[in-house]
């Protein structure tokens, strides 16, 4: 009655064919989504026009109907919807939220360098060089969200409560990139909004965009999902499995040990296998799911 219908996504970049990582993810958001006895979305995020391997989003669309999990309605392609992502990066430079800056990456690191002594680990934080016009008269290549100070508070249903400054951590992030491509961030937000994405469950490897993508929804007046976030497979080396860092495609030969592995992964003891089909399967473990997370189910 009034509730919105709980709406959950799985997101792959077609980078690749579909791996224990990326299963893990999938079948989470999928089990979650069923447990609501809501609806199950899949959006391939191909706007990385670099990064997409030809052939990889039927692959993955081929392999996840071969595990057994069935999406609801049309799959999206984000590179149909740019119109959507400049309607989104309109309204906020009309509101005075976005600049444009001229540092190049070099820049960037030397100015960190500079004021902090040294690099920060991981992806640089914008020192905000352009925020206030660009020095010196040289053309914007980028175009940056002018992030409003204070830390993002969300509740996250696996990890917990999570206080991210993104300000301090990120700075002013890129929503339209050099090469032209709109970033992941503003993409994600505008898509999960279009789409009516009330619960996201997706990859621990994803925690760190959450604070972002807060920033951008309360701008944009957009909703604001539930979180969850699960953990990362990672290999021998502690990377996240990837193509590039060789992890091997699902086998769909054997649908169901590739299911059970990664329920295994999270978290769960191995269902008993009743008969040998993988709707059975997926039934069991949508139930236990619901159990783990007490998710009762009015219909
Ligand atoms: N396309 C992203 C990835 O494959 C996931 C985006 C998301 O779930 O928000 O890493």
């Amino acid at each position: 009655c009034g509730a919105m219908t709980y709406t959950g996504r799985f997101a792959p970049s077609p980078s690749g064919a579909l791996h224990q990582g990326s299963l893990v993810a999938a079948l989470a958001s999928y089990l979650d989504a069923r447990a609501h006895g809501g609806r199950w979305l899949v959006r391939i995020e191909d706007i990385d026009a670099p990064r997409v391997v030809t052939g990889a989003a039927g692959l993955i669309l081929r392999q996840l109907a071969a595990l057994g999990l069935r999406w609801d309605g049309e799959v999206l392609y984000q590179s149909a919807r740019n119109a959507c992502y400049r309607a989104a990066f309109d309204t906020l430079r009309a509101a005075g939220h976005v600049y444009g800056c001229a540092c190049t990456r070099k820049e960037i690191a030397d100015s960190l360098i500079q004021a902090r002594g040294a690099l920060p680990v991981g992806e640089l934080p914008y020192p905000g060089t352009c925020r206030g016009g660009i020095p010196g008269g040289r053309p914007p290549r980028a175009w940056r969200l002018r992030v409003p100070p204070g830390p993002v508070r969300f509740d996250d249903r696996w990890l917990g409560p999570q206080c991210q400054d993104v300000a301090h951590e990120t700075g002013d992030f890129v929503l339209l990139r050099a090469d032209g491509l709109w970033a992941y961030q503003l993409a994600v937000v505008v898509d999960d909004a279009a789409q009516g994405v009330t619960d996201v469950v997706r990859g621990a490897d994803l925690l760190g965009s959450t604070g972002r993508q807060r920033v951008l929804q309360r701008l944009l007046g957009l909703p604001e999902p539930r979180m969850m976030h699960v953990p990362l497979v990672v290999n021998a080396l502690g990377q996240k499995l990837s193509k590039q860092t060789g992890a091997p495609a699902i086998d769909t030969d054997r649908p169901l040990a590739a299911l059970a592995a990664a329920w295994g992964f999270l978290g769960f003891a191995p269902l008993a296998q009743r008969g040998s089909g993988v709707a059975q399967w997926l039934q069991d473990a949508t139930r236990a799911w619901a159990a783990r997370w007490k998710i009762a189910v009015r219909h």
